[in-house]
């Protein structure tokens, strides 16, 4: 095997909420998350050279070293240091900057992909600390599925998998930084907080209408305010036939759970046209 081809899928946040700020600064949040089936294509390549390489179809993302797939090939190389050159070429297909763990996802795909090209001895165990060292994100997209993620999102377990249902991920044109997302955070207005243990349960029962009734990101407080576009996004999301619909992440992409595909192509072609420049998918729960 010189080649291998993956895909690297975006995360939703079902509910997510801040429980307090640590001394170095970062929030300790609790959220639940989901793996959809939008995914960016990753294709490593063993090369005859000693480099490291990445190509990519997207403007919007490093094609150098500090892309998080390129940390994440280096980092092994450097440490476990495997034989030849690797060539990363990534096709680029969920939105960038968005709240979907596009760089996590990438980059946990890097990781497990460089295993298994080189064959490397390397557990599972230790695979997950190094991903953690990456990014927040990192080691829930190396888990995948439906995950509970507290401390800085890096300690995650395992919940019972979400129902297959259709996902339409709406991303409007602006740029949210998650760094002023959390920065403007203000707990005295946040006026609801996700009920964690009453949405693991509802996922357990299947319970979609309680699911959906729940779902809740308390950084809607800060990116809302200052973008109601993504609120605009939701009420059409739930005229449209959405049993629910929410922030994913700091924003700006909102995501809205539908039961029929023909609700999701309806609600597509609404939003294309009420709003500008909108980048929609219609995708799906994933639990692989
Ligand atoms: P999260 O939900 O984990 O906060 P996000 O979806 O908001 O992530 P990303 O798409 O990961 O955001 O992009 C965040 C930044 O990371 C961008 O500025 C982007 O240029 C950079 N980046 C580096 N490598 C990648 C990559 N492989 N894919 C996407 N973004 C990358």
């Amino acid at each position: 095997m010189n080649e291998i081809t993956m895909k690297a899928r975006a995360k939703i946040n079902i509910a997510l909420d801040i429980i307090g700020k640590r001394t170095d600064g970062y929030h300790e949040i609790r959220t639940i998350m989901q793996t959809v089936d939008l995914h960016d294509k990753i294709t490593l390549k063993q090369t005859d050279n000693d480099k490291i390489t990445l190509i990519t179809n997207s403007n919007k993302i490093p094609s150098d070293s500090s892309n998080l797939a390129y940390k994440a090939a280096e980092y092994i190389k450097k440490n476990y240091s495997f034989k030849n050159g690797l060539e990363i070429k990534i096709e680029k297909n969920i939105p960038v900057a968005a709240g979907l763990a596009g760089g996590s996802t990438d980059c946990a795909a890097v990781l497990l992909g460089v295993r298994k090209l080189f064959n490397i001895s390397l557990s599972d165990k230790k695979l997950l600390e190094i991903a953690s060292s990456m990014g927040a994100d990192v080691a829930y997209c190396l888990t995948g599925g439906t995950c509970l993620a507290e401390g800085i999102g890096e300690k995650i377990s395992k919940i019972h998998p979400f129902s297959k249902m259709f996902v339409v991920i709406a991303k409007p044109d602006i740029d949210v930084s998650t760094e002023w997302v959390y920065k403007n955070f203000d707990l005295s207005v946040v006026e609801k907080s996700p009920d964690i243990e009453k949405m693991k349960i509802d996922i357990e029962k299947n319970n979609i209408n309680g699911i959906c009734g729940n779902l809740c990101n308390v950084l809607e407080t800060v990116t809302i305010r200052e973008y109601p576009i993504i609120d605009d996004i939701k009420r059409t999301m739930l005229e449209f036939g959405a049993s629910g619909a929410l922030m994913s992440g700091s924003g700006p992409s909102v995501f809205g759970l539908y039961t029929q595909k023909e609700d999701c192509v309806n609600t597509v072609s609404c939003i294309n046209e009420r709003f500008k420049n909108v980048e929609c998918h219609i995708t799906f729960i994933s639990n692989f």
